[in-house]
């Protein structure tokens, strides 16, 4: 991987990051390259299960607070808008987030509960609708809000059922999004990233075939790095991508542009 010198690309902007879990998350890589790039950090957690080892995290990160938010409660999300208002105009906001139920990623599709297929799409979809109206208000001088999304969007991906429909309910949102909230020029995108073994991909039933299918197939013959995703979320909070929204964006090692 090259050797980043720290940059300037994001001096002088606040960036709020959800969905820092653990050092393999990808909103981890995602606010070590914010820091790189000179951004100060505002982290949430979900719970106080996730309490220590954010804490621990955000330290290391220099970040300038930390809150509790689990974006599936509306009295959080409400807290989250009260809390950030001290901290002055925010610039960014990352949300990289998802959640479904272990057995949905594992059975066929054709049994996904009602249950299952809601809290899929209220944890990994809903929420960026939840956040933004959360953080918007807030994003006085415009900004950027970058999501994270999956090719099982729009591709049938084994075992990524009712995430691949959720995640395209995700990838609506960020252009309905990005039609209302461009008058105010606040820019909304998603990342769609190859998949990267974390706490919540480890889930999908033999997520290590879809690593091993996408090294082989690749034009770049490898899996994406965590660190191409952080770089790639900078561009987009960065004023280089101020002429970019509504979009989805593959880091991806190029694999979604296979067919056989
Ligand atoms: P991760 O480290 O497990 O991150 C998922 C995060 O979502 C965790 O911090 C988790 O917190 C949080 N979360 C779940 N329910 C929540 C709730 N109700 N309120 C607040 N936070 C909640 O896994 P990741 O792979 O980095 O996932 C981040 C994003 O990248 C997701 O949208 C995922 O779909 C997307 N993505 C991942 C890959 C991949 O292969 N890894 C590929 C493409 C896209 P807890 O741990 O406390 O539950």
């Amino acid at each position: 991987m090259p050797q980043l010198l720290e940059g300037q690309l994001l001096r002088g902007k606040t960036a709020l990051i959800l969905g820092v879990a653990n050092r393999w998350s990808l909103a981890y890589a995602i606010a070590q390259a914010f820091r790189r790039e000179g951004a100060k950090l505002l982290l949430t957690y979900q719970g106080e299960r996730q309490k220590e080892t954010v804490d621990v995290l955000g330290g290391e990160l220099g970040a300038a607070a930390i809150f509790d938010c689990d974006v599936t409660k509306d009295a959080d999300l409400l807290r989250l808008t009260e809390t950030l208002a001290p901290h002055g105009k925010l610039d960014a906001v990352v949300h990289s987030i998802a959640f479904a139920n272990r057995e949905d990623l594992s059975r066929p599709f054709l049994e996904t509960s009602r249950d299952g297929f809601s809290i899929a799409h209220d944890v990994s979809a809903y929420s960026l609708v939840a956040v933004a109206r959360a953080t918007a208000p807030l994003m006085t001088e415009g900004g950027s809000l970058t999501t994270l999304s999956y090719l099982g969007s729009t591709r049938v991906a084994t075992n990524y059922n009712v995430m691949g429909v959720a995640k395209a309910a995700l990838e609506a949102s960020t252009r309905y999004l990005a039609s209302e909230l461009g008058a105010r020029n606040i820019r909304v995108n998603a990342i769609s990233a190859g998949p990267v073994k974390t706490t919540s991909a480890r889930g999908v039933k033999d997520f290590g075939k879809m690593l091993e299918a996408v090294a082989a197939k690749s034009p770049l013959k490898r899996n994406c790095e965590p660190a191409e995703v952080g770089d790639t979320a900078v561009f987009l909070a960065s004023d280089l991508g101020r002429g970019v929204t509504g979009n989805i964006l593959f880091v991806d090692a190029g694999y979604q542009i296979m067919a056989l």
